[in-house]
């Protein structure tokens, strides 16, 4: 059965991308095989700027005393080990450009841009459960600058989702960390995924086998078809020629 985890999300009144963020980390999620639900537990847009320019400058060890306000504000009271918050930011100050996964305790959450990718959002999520680390390999969800990913989707390795089964970084879930079902690296799913080796291995191994069918179907399609169809046109002809003679003479 799929771990359920609810997302909380609060986002600048009138903005409304946010399911865009949220199916994008399904689906991420769902190609590590996480036997993993995000399910929006609750949605709303907040007024008064608070969400406008967000300072989450430097996302390191603890959130901005600015995004610890917010948390506390914007997140509902007594979040449950299975609840995320959500803060999507008009935009962000500072260097931090996409995100951060820094929030307070009680507050489990992330800080998503609004102008950040929507796979910004899985990238924070699995900071949650990974720690806050980034990986130099741009095809890679934990590369730092989500605009740039080479590859949609991402991968992880098997380490780093060994990881997120282990996870105990911030808060987490009770069993720590997300169950995933019969996750094989995704490195080589990723390479599996690529038709032209594995076209090959097959065509070694039913080389000969396909190289006598084709002879077959060959022989069969061109030659004698066009034969068999002359000399039934020409049967048919005579036959018809020689039909009403016959029948003429019986009768
Ligand atoms: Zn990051």
């Amino acid at each position: 059965m799929a771990r359920i985890v609810r997302l909380h999300l609060r986002y600048p009144q009138g903005w409304t991308r946010a399911p865009e963020f949220v199916e994008k980390l399904q689906q991420v999620f769902d190609v590590f095989q996480a036997d993993v639900s995000f399910i929006v537990a609750s949605s709303a847009g907040v007024a008064g700027g608070r969400l406008t320019s967000v300072n989450a400058d430097p996302c390191t060890t603890a959130p901005t005393a600015e995004v610890a306000a917010l948390f506390r504000d914007l997140a509902p009271a007594g979040m449950a080990d299975d609840e995320i918050a959500v803060l999507f930011a008009a935009g962000l100050s500072g260097s931090v450009r996409w995100g951060c996964a820094q929030c307070p305790q009680g507050r489990r959450g992330v800080l998503v841009s609004c102008l950040a990718p929507p796979i910004a959002l899985a990238h924070e999520v699995a900071h949650l459960y990974l720690g806050p680390g980034h990986d130099a390999d741009s095809s890679n969800l934990m590369f730092a600058d989500s605009a740039a990913l080479s590859m949609d989707p991402p991968i992880l390795l098997a380490t780093q989702i060994a990881a997120l089964q282990g996870g105990t970084w911030v808060l987490p879930p009770p069993g720590g960390g997300l169950v995933f079902t019969a996750a094989p690296p995704p490195k080589t799913r990723a390479r599996r995924k690529r038709p032209a080796p594995a076209k090959k291995t097959r065509r070694k191994k039913t080389k000969k086998k396909t190289a006598v069918r084709r002879n077959r179907t060959a022989t069969k399609k061109q030659k004698p078809r066009h034969g068999t169809t002359k000399t039934r046109r020409l049967k048919r002809r005579r036959a018809a020629k020689a039909r009403p003679k016959r029948a003429r003479k019986r009768r």
